[in-house]
């Protein structure tokens, strides 16, 4: 433990050199920094997260010299302020907020306006103090100690609130006179006694059981959900700020609110805020009143009119900000008496299309290198660029047939349609059965998994800056908050909207980019990036698919790795190039024998008498794979593609129902018992681990036979036609020497034939799957008769692990949520045991072989922890599916930046 444990900043400076976020949490060493740059700052002191790691470790005590370090802080502190604290005539009230390393929206708790009680109301009353003012004040800290500290249900709080507001016949508490916040707060003091819990009314026991309730916090259920949800670590603990209070609160020239530097939504580059005048702290977050925009909305003048001097402080700080962080910076300020004070800067949460946006555009402005660009961005942040939105015909149809239900603030973009939850409880219920859209009057972070569940969010209440919106953001979910046109009644489970009524299950769409309500269901559209760079369609706003375009670039001129796509048609081929993949590293050859004027011949294949009448059914089906491969060659032009050979068992291919085996017998002119003995021969006890990949190949040359000579043959007609193709042909499931060593027998006799014939020359690697543990452990062999392994990480997994990937789902969510296994390995590459096997490979392929060519084709090769394994253990290529492409570049461009830096660094 550092001997500091307690850090003061305010009046222009801060302790210690640099504000280190690890030791002071973010908003403590926000707080610090801005102080240094002289920004308004309330003065305060921050007590580190270390003492968070011993009171975990130590159930709850504090290290010995804590008491007197923050005496310490607390005198400096009523020097700076001029006040006392727990002074009965004109009291030091102080803010004690948490704040993790790592931001935490709305996870940990805040308690405001801590130091006052019943007498010091009275002082500040006797001192001129309006007492409409003090009384709020204390009401609000009364509401806030119950909730966080003595554990009082809020809800218990809300209900003496709104009967107060229903007695006075107001609709918001900034309304409630000074009589009648007496009322609440005499309501308030006898919940809490009612309870057993009186509040504390001596100000130095009211400081300690906060910094005990914010560090207790750092252990709630929804701050460790949120930290499960987001890979947060749970070591890293929270900071505990203690900082002098400014009042909001505090009449009609007072105001709170929050800011962006640019759009978080978008990404634009226009200053961007919320605030409500004569309010305090967490209104404008919790959306309890809907906000007005700083920069004014729908005529309005916003904050230039309200505030001038405020305005335009606020506008420069918050550039000067950005310019310090370099980074779009999301602010909390307040407003006493028409001064402005800040109170919290961090880097702002924002979209994927923000974040691209933002990104670019800052290295354009020279606030970053190209490469500090690319690190700006999340992989997964580019799936939502990629997000459907409504077919605007449609939708345009759906709104002139009055479905348009209400309008609310476009919080997230993105379109989502879904039956709707009231609940948070009910949506994680639902979504195990499809689609839901959670629809509140507001959020709160106990929503979190239901949120998480959700296909979109809405909310009746609250602005862009809410709870719903950031979590949404966050999590990339569209979301429409302020439809106040909606009231949700949960417990009846009902949406009234004026004269209509909506039930809990109805289906429901948003538009997030637009702020839309419409009732039913309507059919999204793929997002204009796509529709831009896949099928040159012009955007009406050029803006986001350039941006796309050119971070992509840097990321390009950053990795190591090569990116190809799965892909098994030209037109996903098509798309793939359109990505960005430099070539095709699964083709699976299966998917083409299910087409509907193939599959009779593939089951006339499988259920032949005789090799003649086998011979007959693949001398069909040669020329439509020819054909098909073919287009998958033209399309990738110039760009390897590696064809895998049959994988699956052969019973995947012919009917089990008796009407449909029936059906086959009579177009074959077979008997139906006939038929339906060869398909009962072929079942297998456990197919995935039967007569599958090169076993079928082995035991039934003919086929892998008739695909290899399509594959030459179609490869042949390419060149003639002036394309260049690099063939690659693959078998699956190969685990040891003598399988690979037959196989490569077989396919080069079927080339050389074929080229032969053709009188063509034409380089054909032949290569295998690694994908069966054994072949791991025997790579150094298989190589000798390979010429590049591609690994197939399901079946390896599945393998490995041994778990079937068709039954995981009955255990594997339990494990993960226990923590039995960190991660679904089927999603994530189990770099430990899995990851292993993948690396013994490469070595001992690489002993055998340098030249052997390397890469990976599981669905491991579009998730960007896997890729970066993958870069580390030597790869030449990831494989995954045409959508992930972009993902996968940027994911091998960060790992390389990465490296590089601890490169530097060491
Ligand atoms: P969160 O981590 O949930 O954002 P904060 O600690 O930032 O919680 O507190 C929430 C809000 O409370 C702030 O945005 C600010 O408006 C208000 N607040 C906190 N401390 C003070 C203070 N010292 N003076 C005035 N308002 C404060
Ligand atoms: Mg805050
Ligand atoms: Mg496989």
């Amino acid at each position: 433990m550092a001997a500091k444990l307690v850090y003061s900043f305010g009046e222009g400076g801060a302790d210690g050199a640099n504000a280190d976020k690890l030791l002071l949490g973010g908003k403590g060493a926000g707080l610090a920094e801005m102080s240094r740059l002289g920004i308004p700052v309330p003065p305060g002191f921050t007590i580190t997260t270390e003492v968070c790691a011993f009171v975990q470790a130590h159930g709850g005590g504090y290290p010995e010299a804590l008491r007197d370090e923050v005496e310490e802080h607390l005198r400096v502190l009523e020097r700076r302020m001029g006040r006392r604290f727990g002074d009965a005539a004109d009291p030091l009230l102080v803010s004690v907020r948490s704040g993790a390393a790592i931001s935490m929206p709305g996870m940990m708790d805040t308690i405001l306006n801590l130091g006052l009680n019943r007498d010091g109301v009275r002082g500040m009353e006797a001192a001129g103090c309006d007492p409409r003012w003090a009384r709020d004040c204390y009401r609000r800290l009364l509401q806030m100690y119950g909730d966080v500290v003595l554990e009082v249900d809020k809800e218990r709080f809300e209900a003496r609130l709104s009967d107060a507001r229903a007695r006075e016949g107001v609709a918001t508490d900034a309304e409630l006179g000074a009589a009648a916040l007496d009322d609440v707060i005499a309501a308030y003091e006898s919940l809490l006694a009612e309870a057993g819990k009186p509040f504390p009314q001596e100000p130095r026991e009211q400081l300690w059981g906060a910094i005990g309730a914010v560090f207790g916090s750092w252990d709630n259920r929804r701050a460790r959900d949120y930290r499960r949800l987001h890979g947060i670590s749970e070591s890293l603990g929270t900071a505990v700020n203690v900082q002098a209070m400014v009042f909001g609160n505090r009449g009609p020239d007072c105001a709170t609110g929050v800011a962006f530097t640019r759009n978080p939504a978008t990404g634009e580059r226009k200053f961007f805020g919320e605030y409500l005048v004569n309010a305090q702290g967490e209104d404008v977050v919790a959306g309890i009143r809907t906000p007005q925009s700083i920069e004014g909305r729908d005529g309005d003048a916003g904050m230039r009119r309200d505030f001038p001097a405020a305005y335009e402080q606020l506008h420069e700080v918050a550039g000067r900000l950005e310019r310090h962080f370099r980074d779009m910076q999301d602010l909390e300020f307040t407003v006493e008496a028409g001064k402005l004070f800040l109170l919290q800067t961090r880097g702002g949460k924002r979209t994927g299309p923000a974040a691209v946006r933002i990104a670019v555009e800052m290295a354009e402005e020279g606030l970053l290198r190209a490469e500090e660009a690319v690190q700006r961005v999340e992989p997964e942040q580019l799936a939502q660029l990629l997000a459907p939105g409504f077919d605007i015909e449609e939708k345009r149809r759906a709104v002139a047939g009055g479905r348009l239900l209400a309008r609310g603030l476009p919080a997230g973009p993105g379109a989502a349609c879904g039956k709707m939850a009231l609940t948070a409880e009910r949506a994680a219920e639902m979504a195990a059965h499809g689609p839901v859209l959670l629809v509140r009057e507001e959020t709160s972070p106990e929503d979190i998994v239901g949120m998480h569940a959700s296909s979109g969010i809405l909310t009746a209440r609250g602005g862009m800056t809410s709870h719903a919106a950031v979590v949404a953001r966050g999590l990339g979910k569209p979301c429409v908050v302020g439809a106040e046109a909606l009231h949700v009644d949960s417990r009846g489970g009902v949406l009234r909207v004026g004269e209509r009524v909506l039930h809990e299950g109805d289906e429901l769409s948003i538009d997030g980019s637009t702020g839309e309500v419409i009732a039913g269901k309507l059919h999204p559209h793929p997002s204009p990036i796509i529709r831009e760079v896949v099928e040159g369609v012009a955007a009406a706003d050029p803006r986001p698919a350039e941006a796309f375009t050119r971070l992509l670039g840097w990321a390009d001129a950053a990795r190591r790795l090569e990116v190809r796509a799965n892909a098994d048609t030209p037109e996903d081929a098509r798309v793939a190039r359109a990505f960005g993949a430099r070539g095709i590293g699964l083709c699976r050859t299966e998917h083409m024998f299910f087409a509907e004027d193939r599959i009779a011949w593939v089951r006339q294949m499988i259920l032949a008498h005789d090799e003649g009448e086998r011979k007959a059914a693949l001398a069909q089906l040669l020329p439509v794979q020819q054909a098909d491969f073919e287009g998958i060659f033209a399309a990738m032009n110039g760009m390897p593609v590696t064809v895998r050979l049959l994988d699956p068992p052969l019973h995947e291919f012919l009917p089990h129902e008796p009407k449909a085996i029936a059906r086959l017998a009579g177009q074959m002119g077979l008997d139906a018992a006939r038929v339906e003995d060869a398909v009962h021969a072929l079942e297998e006890v456990n197919p995935m681990l039967g007569h599958r990949g090169c076993r079928l190949g082995l035991t039934a040359p003919d086929i892998y036979r008739m695909q290899v000579e399509a594959i030459a043959r179609a490869a042949c007609n390419r060149k003639r036609a002036g394309d260049e193709v690099l063939v690659e042909i693959m078998h699956p499931l190969v685990g040891t020497e003598e399988e690979i060593a037959e196989l490569r027998r077989l396919t080069q006799e079927v080339v050389e034939r074929v080229l032969g014939e053709e009188r063509l020359q034409l380089p054909v690697l032949i290569g295998t799957m690694i994908e069966v543990p054994r072949a791991c452990t025997v790579a150094d062999r298989i190589a000798a008769h390979a010429d590049f392994f591609s690994f197939g990480t399901n079946d390896l997994t599945q393998m490995t692990y041994g778990f079937s990937r068709d039954d995981v789902g009955r255990f594997l969510p339990l494990y993960v949520e226990q923590g039995i296994l960190p991660f679904d390995p089927f999603a994530r590459l189990d770099e430990e045991g899995v990851g292993q096997l993948v690396a013994m490979a490469c070595e001992r392929g690489r002993r055998t072989k340098p030249s052997l060519k390397l890469g990976i084709c599981g669905e491991h090769g579009g998730e960007p922890h896997s890729v970066a394994f993958f870069d580390s253990v030597g790869l030449d290529y990831v494989s995954c599916s045409p959508y992930r492409v972009p993902i996968a570049r940027l994911a091998a461009a960060r790992c390389r930046l990465k490296m590089d830096r601890a490169a530097e660094a060491a």
